[in-house]
């Protein structure tokens, strides 16, 4: 992909690689001001907190799962996987190789949903999914849940405890069973919120068993072995483990010194790629000192679609915005009307945090931050 438009020429090119809650926001911030490309594993941006009310509510992914094209009018989108970088171009795992004046990257995690781990490796593998195929394995996934009276729930960080929490609310005849590695549910932020939400789950008559984990590639005829010696029968299961991070792909390419031992990609104040003056990387791939969560990768997204504003205009370095890491908040649903929240001075549970997150997940508002009407009709 060479060249551009006519008339676009005096226009920048910014590649946008991955687009999940960073990539879809910069890009469309930016598509009036440049020449944008955005390259994504698949032809839809998906609101990554609604995913699980979609697996007890099929029709609520409707609103969820957007295509693309829906609010990126001015945009090339090119539905790929992104294979290598070098300093001027992307190349995509069809062998088309992309030219770029500024490159974002923010392939933050591989989306694979909440699948057993061979299927997330797989899955993913399989190349770019369609939004009719995503909404069709809402529907099976669903099914999945209806037909089963026990459901176990592997790994209870927020994913795992929000699911845990749709099928209790919604389906509270099931027994939910959840099995995490670590001492205590949502190890990301404090122990307060672990107990609220322990206690809150048992409440519903969820099983939680800590400090456990479980062998999904030994399942046979659904029993599974626990590493503490317990046996679980169950009629399905969920792998709420934690999403492959989406950097493995930059290991071989120009940007290889840019990771840290971690996998993450290491930037600077202004969101610039450590030791690149034209990439910027933004969202759950960053090293920043905070923890991943989708409204700060939006504010990446802000920061650096200024920053890059200001260079394709010819603006001063010294200009460019600051962005500075945050203090963890977070907040967890719990069902459709309750959820744990912590905030800077305190952690509550309860109607309060859910009237804020649990009811609509946000879906009207990211739906309205994309320039989209925040309902279908
Ligand atoms: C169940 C759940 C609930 C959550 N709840 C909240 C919440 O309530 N509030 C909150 O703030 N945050 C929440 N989060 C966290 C939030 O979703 C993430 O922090 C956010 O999605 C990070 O955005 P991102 O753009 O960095 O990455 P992602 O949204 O993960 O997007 C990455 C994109 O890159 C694509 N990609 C990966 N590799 C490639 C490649 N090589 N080539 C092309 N494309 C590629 C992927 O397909 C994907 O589209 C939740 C997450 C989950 C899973």
């Amino acid at each position: 992909m060479e060249g551009g438009l006519e008339g676009e020429e005096r226009k920048k090119r910014v590649v946008v690689v991955g687009g999940g809650v960073a990539g879809s926001l910069v890009a469309k911030t930016l598509q009036d001001h440049a020449n944008v490309v955005l390259v994504d594993s698949k032809e839809y941006f998906e609101i990554p907190w609604a995913s699980l009310r979609s697996l007890v509510e099929p029709s609520f992914a409707e609103r969820s799962v957007i295509n693309h094209s829906e609010y990126l009018q001015n945009v090339d989108i090119v539905v790929s996987t992104a294979t290598n970088v070098t300093e001027s171009e992307v190349v995509t795992a069809q062998g088309l190789v992309i030219e770029y004046d500024y490159l974002v990257i923010a392939t933050g995690h591989v989306d694979t949903g909440a699948l057993a781990r061979s299927e997330k490796l797989s899955h993913y593998q399989a190349g770019p999914e369609t939004r009719t195929k995503k909404l069709s394995q809402y529907q099976a996934e669903h099914q999945k849940i209806k037909a089963s009276n026990t459901i176990l729930i592997v790994g209870g960080g927020p994913t795992g405890v929000e699911l845990a929490g749709e099928i209790a609310i919604d389906f509270p005849d099931k027994k939910v069973i959840i099995v995490h590695r670590g001492p205590r549910l949502l190890e990301f932020i404090g122990h307060k919120a672990s107990r609220k939400a322990l206690d809150w789950l048992t409440s519903k008559k969820v099983e939680v068993i800590l400090e456990q984990s479980v062998n999904l590639s030994s399942v046979s005829d659904g029993v599974y072995q626990t590493s503490g010696g317990e046996t679980i029968t169950a009629d399905c299961h969920f792998d709420c483990t934690g999403k492959p991070m989406g950097s493995s792909w930059l290991r071989e390419t120009a940007l290889m010194n840019s990771l840290d031992v971690r996998g993450r990609l290491m930037v600077d104040e202004n969101l610039r790629v450590k030791g690149q003056t034209n990439v910027f990387g933004i969202g759950d791939i960053t090293d920043l000192p905070e923890i991943k969560q989708g409204y700060l990768a939006q504010r990446h997204a802000q920061v650096a679609a200024k920053n890059l504003k200001l260079l394709m205009t010819g603006g001063e370095e010294c200009k460019m915005g600051v962005y500075k890491p945050a203090w963890p908040l977070a907040i967890v649903s719990l069902g459709r009307n309750e959820a744990v929240a912590q905030f800077y001075f305190v952690t509550i549970i309860g109607c309060i945090p859910g009237m804020i997150k649990s009811r609509d997940l946000f879906v009207g508002k990211t739906r309205k931050q994309l320039g989209l009407k925040p309902d279908l009709l």
